[in-house]
């Protein structure tokens, strides 16, 4: 980036000014960190000594062909994870002399990529972990990989006859299905597979609840939510029951107010809820068993501990305390033995062991080193703009006065704008018009190097960051990979992988591959606040700038979509050694262009001879050589088979 003063080049820049400007002590729960080479690491848990270098790593998956865009899973963090979640639990119950245990379960709907799951099994089967589903394609996922006969299979969602059949089914091939109620005709529909079946499942009862929530999610509690019974359908549900002789397979009862809930009071003022209305069902004759409390165990993805969207204003621990104090304080005033606890935290356990990483492309920026040139016919417009910019550099030796600069930077905005009315009506030229824009940016880059950067935050001064910011052209889609900053504005933490032993001096944000104006990165963390420009390094000739985005794992690849057909991407699943090495585990390969194809019906053979077909006609019309022709039909014979992303 040439235009940048390097007077103002902050040449003692350490690795602890970039991990207070990116914040990775406070969001990285340890995980990650810079090393002496200004590079993350990534460390298995926090107790680990271990780590591993990602940038080393990503440049010798480039030796090996794996290309970026590309996924890299630490299948120790994914189990440190897990520990944590039921370490946490575990303290609580001892904590609070709970006469119960915690059995936790995976929302498949999360992540349902094999792999993944297979670990998770892996390393819950020691607490008997298991897994929620919430679609009949989920189910028999469920049922195809949970061979631990303890655990738990939560069955949620819309549920049809064939839904229930298999789930009733499966508990005599041992597996342990909990067929939850959401809706009210899926009593009726249970009560006749019982009956044809002559088998009865493990029932459940989804339960709305009236406590507020806050956040993004809000919405999905509370009497219109889309899931769960209200208390007046209980009660019917429960009468129904006992007609039908089932009321003593009736044994769990689920809520779930929503993803990532920021305060910890919400959860609490549901458990509370939740807790009587289990209470209450003890009452009723049911013998209940498990108390399943849903998703919504938060993290913290900005690091400010506070109850913002992005964050969480509790721990993990406070979190498995308040679900076991509240649950026990309910039963203990009831009489009622203590259920088994259930959480289906997906979020919690799957965003931290996957990283994405992209490489840029090339930058833009506005041209603000504009020279200036002595033509002694010139429009009024130009002639004021220069001497804005004059009166501007004499201010550099000056006492400053922000005033002063302000007053300019308000005459220049305002040439620049007579000069696009001056244009819109024809009386200056194309070549006036850009040499009016470059001197506008030029008075606005003089300001930044006069000022210092809390002077430019001033509202009069504002927009001159924004001005000179600079776009990093992301080998991305958004829309694949992390469609949640499109969708909903979800803020993931997004750092360069290296150089954090060079101040990164410009100020940018990212676009990607996609045709589409939505397609960008514009919600940073930056030492805490939410920002929309990222400090972020020039780019090197011949050397790869690569960028991460952390905390990903949760919801981004199943929720991702083909637009501007960009396809998967790598996913590498890792473990880390003792000696700080690496293992590949599994390598998911991108798709190939003609795999894309394929899934929207095309066929690459089809698509290369109907190009052939135009080819021949065109040798024949002389319009094209036959060298030519072969050329063209290598050439895309060839793009079919490699990734849909750019490559070097
Ligand atoms: C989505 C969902 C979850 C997972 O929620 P997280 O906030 O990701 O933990 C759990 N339970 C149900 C019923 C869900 O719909």
């Amino acid at each position: 980036m040439t235009d940048f003063d390097p007077k103002k080049l902050n040449k003692n820049w350490t690795i602890e000014d970039s991990i207070s400007k990116y914040g990775i002590d406070k969001w990285g729960e340890k995980y990650f960190s810079i090393n002496s080479d200004g590079n993350i690491s990534i460390s298995p848990n926090r107790r680990s000594k271990k780590k591993v270098d990602l940038f080393k790593l990503v440049k010798e998956f480039k030796t090996r062909e794996i290309n970026t865009p590309l996924i890299i899973r630490f299948n120790d963090i994914l189990k440190d994870r897990i520990t944590e979640l039921n370490n946490a639990f575990s303290k609580a119950i001892e904590t609070y002399d709970y006469k119960n245990i915690y059995q936790g379960v995976f929302p498949i709907k999360c992540n349902q990529q094999k792999n993944i799951l297979e670990k998770i099994i892996e390393y819950g089967d020691r607490w008997n972990f298991g897994l929620e589903v919430g679609s009949k394609s989920e189910l028999l996922i469920g049922l195809s990989i949970l061979e631990n006969q303890k655990s738990l299979l939560i069955c949620n969602g819309y549920k049809d006859k064939n839904y229930i059949e298999i789930a009733i089914l499966a508990r005599k091939l041992g597996k342990q299905p909990i067929i939850v109620i959401e809706q009210r005709d899926e009593v009726q529909r249970i009560i006749e597979a019982v009956k044809d079946l002559k088998a009865t499942p493990i029932l459940g009862i989804r339960s709305k609840l009236s406590s507020k929530s806050s956040g993004r999610w809000g919405k999905s509690v509370g009497d219109n939510s889309k899931f769960g019974l209200s208390i007046p359908e209980i009660m019917v549900t429960i009468k129904e029951l006992k007609e039908a002789n089932l009321i003593n397979e009736m044994m769990l009862l689920h809520f779930h107010v929503g993803s990532q809930i920021s305060d910890i009071s919400v959860i609490k003022d549901a458990l509370q809820e939740a807790s009587q209305i289990f209470v209450e069902l003890s009452k009723l004759g049911a013998p209940m068993k498990y108390i399943d409390v849903g998703g919504g165990l938060g993290i913290d993805f900005d690091g400010t501990k506070t109850s913002s969207n992005t964050s969480t204003n509790y721990s993990l621990q406070n979190y498995a305390n308040d679900v076991i104090a509240t649950v026990k304080d309910s039963c203990e005033v009831n009489n009622i033995q203590h259920p088994i606890i259930i959480s289906e935290s997906g979020r919690a356990i799957i965003s931290h062991c996957s990283v994405l990483i992209f490489n840029i492309l090339g930058t833009s920026h506005v041209s603000s080193q504009v020279k200036i040139s002595d033509q002694k016919k010139q429009s009024l417009i130009i002639t004021n703009l220069i001497e804005t910019l004059n009166q501007l550099k004499n201010l550099r030796d000056k006492k400053r006065d922000l005033s002063e600069i302000i007053e300019l930077w308000n005459d220049a905005k305002k040439f620049k704008e007579d000069c696009l009315v001056a244009f819109r009506l024809g009386f200056i030229c194309l070549e006036e018009r850009a040499y009016a824009e470059e001197l506008t940016w030029t008075c606005a880059k003089e300001i930044a190097n006069q000022l210092e950067n809390e002077e430019i935050i001033h509202p009069d001064l504002s927009e001159i960051t924004d001005t000179l910011a600079s776009t990093y052209y992301a080998n991305l889609s958004v829309f694949k990979s992390i469609p949640d900053t499109w969708a909903i504005n979800q803020v993931f933490p997004i750092i360069p992988i290296h150089r954090h032993l060079e101040e990164p001096f410009c100020k940018g944000n990212f676009a990607d591959l996609t045709c589409d104006s939505d397609g960008k990165l514009n919600n940073f963390i930056d030492n805490g606040k939410i920002k929309s420009l990222l400090n972020l390094h020039p780019p090197e000739k011949n050397n790869d700038y690569l960028i991460g985005i952390f905390m990903a794992g949760a919801y981004q690849e199943a929720l991702g979509n083909f637009h501007n057909l960009f396809g998967n991407t790598n996913v590498i699943h890792i473990d880390i050694n003792e000696d700080n090495s690496y293992k590949i585990k599994n390598i998911i390969k991108e798709n190939s262009k003609s795999e894309i194809l394929e899934l929207l019906d095309y066929s690459s053979d089809n698509l290369v001879e109907s190009i052939r077909v135009n080819t021949e006609s065109a040798i024949n019309n002389k319009t094209l050589t036959i060298q030519e022709a072969r050329k063209l039909i290598d050439q895309i014979e060839t793009s079919l088979r490699k990734s849909s992303y750019l490559s070097e």
